[in-house]
């Protein structure tokens, strides 16, 4: 609701009183981010914490339990709390896990243990002592008994949970999108804390936490009796159902798992013996690359856009116990196509940068050669096409149930039942949804091209302006087009047409300055190293703005940083990061991350309905999330999912 972002907005104004120097009054999300950790104390006392729990339960008790919530809302929330209670703000982080731990609660416990999963911070072992060693998943706890992990492992473990001893959100969320678990119990300090509330709340997972009594890695203590006040209670509510992106993003998943096959079986590669061919090679390692990796957040799009635009009924009909919400397989092959085509520009783009790894394995052209790659990618943008031309005719399937062919030409938008939405796409849908889709591609071409022949004869008199051109090309035309193929689908789209460019550039844009941003923080996820833009000569928006904002012997010290490569990397890099904090680049950067934020979030208030009001919601809030693992040009390894084939999540 329209209501919802002005409260957002005003709580952000209350807890954060930096002015901005722009030309626009701009809410600061960001600004409030980088300086919270006074927002994160936990109350001293035990009564104090029990108070504020007590109050906390009583305040969720009044609150719309229908809907997830997303951490913006969560602080206002904290706030009123604390306001009505006459605590200070510095409680605001406590008071909103509390909050969020008795909106869920009842959905919580209702999970069965089988479903849960426990998350235990590695910092609770005994500091010396220990023998566990570290895995892919954190901590294996030997249970050698000498700290607490070991107590709550046992018993959680008995119960059916599944438990985890570490830290990150996201192989938290890969694994509840994998379908394995459908609850948390997290033990964590609220930093970690409020890193999770964004990926996992906000996908309507029900959650309940137990704050840390600091964020202080050692000596770390917890109210011990609140983990096992719920650990062990079960209490199933009857027709218990929840509301939340992760069936969606569950959905997204399971195209490329289960329903791969048929929705797009091989024709060349059948058997093992028949891939292992020449002729069966190409489809081979196609399927396989657009089958693993990646976290299926433009699939997702199109299927939300379509759940939304029908009246939401996968969003609010997720039960993990009955049997999954499927959609029509048009829409599957749709979203399927969106996949295809970014998966052929990120070959592409791992031959132009000639990067080493993607999706924790070697890029193609290291793998099969240079000439294999190339036509891997051309092989995947064909099956686009193949997938969409696809989505017309044939046998339809929803809900496991293979239903007579039937066109037609409905407005799901008019009406919200699911069932009255047509099973197959008209031409005229069809038409329009290419049409997207290969506007898309020519101007992720267009981008990719300009910022390669500005590497040829690359020069830092490059403007703000140019770089936002680039970004809107790159990024913004997949969001677009992903959006549009979902609500196109659903039906007549007049109302949408201008507003979903406008939305996704500025979504688009964010998300590319926020990449810059990361590029100069490092990316743990990615284990990348600070300033890679730079080295490899990336024109980016934040060199544009230091190179407007600098004097001319700043100019000469960015050119001896960029070009002089007779210096060390590490000291080049050094020099850059010190000028650009002194122009105030990256301060300015995040201003206008914030700015595309609330021009997203300001055409989504305009939206009448509300499902696509909310879902748009959601896509800023996870796209512009600052704590990601989305980029979509990561290409280092990362450790490879066990649990869950598929991860997903996040542009
Ligand atoms: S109980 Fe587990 S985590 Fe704790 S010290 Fe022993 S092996 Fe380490």
């Amino acid at each position: 609701m329209p209501e919802r972002r002005n409260g957002e907005a005003a709580a952000r104004r209350r807890v954060s009183d930096i002015q901005d120097d722009d030309d626009e009054p701009m809410p600061k999300r960001k600004k409030i981010r980088s300086s919270t950790s006074h927002l994160k104390i936990v109350p001293e006392t035990l009564e104090l914490r029990e108070l504020v729990k007590a109050k906390a339960q009583q305040f969720a008790e009044k609150l719309d339990h229908s809907k997830p919530f997303n951490k913006s809302q969560l602080q206002v929330w904290a706030m009123q709390l604390l306001g009505e209670m006459s605590l200070p703000e510095k409680y605001s982080g406590f008071a909103a896990v509390m909050i969020g731990n008795f909106f869920w609660r009842r959905q919580f416990l209702a999970t069965p243990f089988e479903r849960r999963m426990l998350l235990l911070p590695h910092c609770l072992k005994h500091a010396e002592g220990c023998p566990a060693e570290y895995t892919e998943f954190g901590l294996d706890c030997e249970r050698c008994g000498a700290c607490t992990i070991a107590d709550y492992k046992v018993k959680a473990e008995q119960l059916g949970y599944k438990v985890l001893v570490a830290e990150g959100s996201p192989i938290v969320l890969k694994i509840i999108v994998g379908g394995y678990v459908d609850a948390v119990l997290g033990v964590a300090c609220l930093n970690v804390l409020e890193k999770a509330i964004d990926k996992v709340l906000i996908a309507g997972v029900p959650s309940y936490a137990v704050p840390l009594h600091s964020g202080d890695c050692h000596n770390t203590s917890l109210d011990e009796s609140w983990i096992w006040e719920v650990l062990d209670k079960y209490e199933p509510i009857p027709d218990a159902r929840l509301t939340g992106y992760v069936s969606i993003m569950r959905a997204a998943n399971r195209l490329f798992d289960e329903h791969f096959d048929r929705l797009l079986p091989p024709v060349r590669s059948k058997t093992p013996e028949a891939a292992a061919t020449p002729l069966g090679k190409t489809e081979d390692i196609s399927y396989d690359w657009l089958r693993n990796g990646g976290k299926r957040f433009r699939p997702f799009i199109t299927l939300a856009a379509y759940d939304a635009a029908t009246g939401g009924s996968c969003l609010k009909n997720f039960d993990s116990n009955t049997q999954p919400f499927e959609f029509p397989d048009s829409v599957a092959r749709v979203a399927m196509s969106i996949e295809a085509f970014h998966k052929a520009s990120l070959v592409h783009d791992d031959i132009e940068d000639d990067d080493l790894f993607r999706y924790g394995r070697e890029t193609l052209h290291r793998t099969h050669g240079l000439g294999p790659a190339i036509n891997v990618g051309d092989h995947l943008i064909g099956l686009g096409y193949k997938l969409i031309a696809a989505s017309r005719g044939g046998p339809r399937f929803v809900s496991g149930t293979a239903l007579a062919a039937g066109d037609g030409e409905s407005s799901p938008h008019d009406s919200p039942a699911a069932s009255a939405v047509p099973l197959s796409l008209s031409a005229d849908i069809s038409c329009d949804v290419l049409e997207r889709m290969a506007a898309a591609h020519i101007k992720l071409c267009d981008g990719q091209g300009a910022e390669m022949f500005w590497q040829q004869n690359p020069t830092l008199d490059f403007t703000p302006l140019d770089a936002l051109q680039i970004y809107a090309l790159k990024t913004s035309p997949a969001f677009e087009a992903a959006l549009y193929a979902g609500l196109r689908m659903a039906g007549p789209i007049e109302k949408y047409e201008h507003l979903v460019p406008q939305f996704c550039r500025h979504v688009g844009i964010g998300f590319q300055i926020l990449n810059d941003l990361k590029d100069w923080n490092g990316d743990n996820d990615n284990k990348m190293v600070a300033g890679q833009d730079a080295l490899a000569l990336r024109p980016t928006l934040i060199m544009s703005l230091a190179w407007q904002a600098a004097s001319a012997e700043q100019r000469q010290l960015m050119q001896s940083c960029y070009f002089d490569r007779e210096e060390q990397d590490a000291i080049r890099l050094a020099r850059l990061r010190r000028l650009y904090e002194e122009l105030g680049v990256f301060n300015k950067a995040e201003r206008l991350i914030e700015k595309s934020r609330d021009r997203a979030e300001l055409l989504a208030d305009d939206v009448e309905s509300e499902e696509i009001r909310q879902l748009l919601y959601f896509l800023v809030d996870t796209v512009l999330a600052d704590e990601q693992d989305k980029d979509p040009r990561d290409s280092m390894p990362k450790p490879s999912p066990m649990l869950v084939p598929l991860p997903v999540t996040t542009a």
